[in-house]
């Protein structure tokens, strides 16, 4: 059982207009642990026309949210990140038990997710337009920048509070009013920090959260002419349905989707830097984050002595239930997880590639899978062109800086990558030769609110975060006024 300080952050119902509402209904969608399948709660199934209702009210909320200084909604948003923090143990709670990271992942979590709203709470007050110079003297020419007005995200279930957080943050912020559907597997978060957006004060209908089948409400988000923008992250497939299903109505869309992220290691590279770096971007939360390392580059002539020390230390990572103290590796979130990484690794192995460490199933079972380090990888292995999203390290050989970039850049996506030197004549080479959206050099970690997050290619469209971030939600006014 779930022992929450504050038991009124595990809800069950849905956020609509500023009331608690189950489906009339009574369908419900059920929430498991993937630690061990239990019974975390359930959230309501809602129908087409409970969240067409949720559309309503976001359209009449929309006008007098908009209207109210950037100021005063920057105090709300201010309010919801204090309630936040100051809720985060059982928010890490909650997501532990919904999504299975170990507890102290999901506490930096709910701070990152928190650390959004601060930031646009405070960029909210910064929308500038601007006063252009005129070809003649009889015009004024003034550019003002305004709300996109009603939006939605669509959200997964790898970051249940901050994906929610980087779009409703900037979309408030901007003076849009947000419809957010989280995903099946973790809507509790969600839901719990509904309750605390309601408690800070966000008015009804600004901030609402919406469960149930993701095709039935994505359809009448997507199909809504009343809803003039989309934020969707998730996977590059259902990206692409989404797109098309904006398409009639032209919706600005914001899309951060797969990712195939390199990690290159050079011979000139700090050994013990890139072994950790590599530790950073692998392993958090299991392997499952879009920025994750998902191929490694290693040249050749430090490539034993880099996988040797790879596989030391991923051996030293303790894997268990998110909730035991000390674990760095918890469960993946289902048997569709599970069965991906064990088809990755099969591939490769059947091809030529060694395991090194893991390439099992853990001794604990269910969806717990050992931390694996592969080496003698090839091109030609699935592990190459897909994302895995699992606890796997795949290293592959190169010779040459050329080729490094190269084989970095020969995937459809653009997400992350990352790259280990000392020199920094190489370092800005391969920095502006990755066609990525995020390039960390010498670092694993690269996510923060105040830097531009988002990817090129079939990675996705728009940045979050950043004062980049609320561009996103808000539409460019020209004015020209004749004076003469
Ligand atoms: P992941 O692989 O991370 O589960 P998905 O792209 O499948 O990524 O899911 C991300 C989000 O998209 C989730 O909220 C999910 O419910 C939603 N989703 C999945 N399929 C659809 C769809 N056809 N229409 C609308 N939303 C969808």
């Amino acid at each position: 059982m779930l022992h929450l300080k504050n038991p009124s952050l595990h809800q069950d119902a849905c956020l609509i207009n500023g009331a608690w509402r189950k489906a009339a209904s009574n369908a419900h969608i059920v929430v498991h642990n993937p630690a061990n399948g239990a019974l975390v709660g359930h959230v309501p199934d809602l129908s087409a026309s409970e969240v067409r209702e949720a559309v309503d009210a976001a359209q009449a909320a929309f006008g007098p949210w908009s209207r109210k200084a950037a100021k005063e909604r920057s105090a709300l948003l201010r309010r919801w990140f204090d309630l936040i923090i100051a809720n985060a143990d059982d928010l890490a709670a909650l997501m532990t038990a919904e999504q299975g990271k170990p507890l102290a992942e999901a506490k930096g979590e709910v701070v990152y997710a928190a650390s959004f709203i601060e930031w646009f709470a405070e960029e909210g007050k910064r929308v500038y337009g601007d006063v252009i110079p005129a070809p003649t003297t009889d015009k004024r020419l003034i550019v003002l920048k305004q709300p996109v007005g009603v939006t939605a995200a669509i959200t997964p279930w790898n970051f249940p509070a901050a994906m929610i957080t980087r779009k409703a943050a900037p979309a408030l912020a901007a003076g849009c009013v947000m419809i957010i559907k989280p995903a099946e597997q973790t809507p509790l978060t969600a839901l719990a920090l509904g309750v605390l957006a309601q408690e800070a004060g966000i008015p009804a209908g600004v901030i609402q959260v919406v469960t149930g089948d993701a095709r039935e409400v994505g359809g009448v988000l997507t199909g809504s002419d009343v809803v003039r923008k989309l934020s969707f992250t998730g996977s590059t497939e259902v990206g692409r349905i989404l797109m098309s299903q904006c398409a009639p109505t032209i919706k600005r869309l914001s899309l951060e989707l797969g990712g195939n992220a390199p990690f290159i290691v050079f011979d000139d590279a700090d050994l013990e830097a890139a072994v950790e770096g590599a530790i950073a971007s692998k392993y958090r939360n299991a392997g499952q984050t879009c920025v994750c390392a998902n191929r490694f580059y290693v040249q050749s002539s430090i490539y034993d002595a880099f996988a040797a020390r790879l596989a030391e230390r991923v051996k030293q990572l303790p894997v268990g239930v998110g909730t035991e103290p000390g674990v760095l590796i918890g469960p993946l979130i289902d048997e569709d997880a599970i069965a991906k990484v064990k088809a990755h690794v099969a591939d490769a192995v059947e091809k030529g590639a060694t395991i090194a460490l893991g390439g099992k199933m853990h001794a604990l079972g269910g969806t717990f899978y050992e931390p694996t380090v592969l080496t003698g990888v090839t091109s030609d292995m699935r592990v190459a062109r897909e994302e895995t999203f699992g606890p796997v390290a795949p290293l592959f050989r190169f010779e040459t800086e050329e080729e490094a970039i190269f084989l970095a850049n020969n995937t459809e996506f653009g997400l992350a990558a990352y790259f280990f030197t000392e020199n920094a004549r190489r370092a800005w080479r391969v920095a502006e030769g990755l066609e990525y959206g995020m390039v960390g050099h010498n670092t694993g970690l690269i996510s923060n609110e105040v830097a531009p997050f988002g990817g090129v290619k079939q990675s996705g469209i728009g940045r979050e975060g950043s004062k980049y971030g609320i561009e996103e939600y808000l539409e460019i006014k020209y004015l020209c006024s004749a004076v003469g």
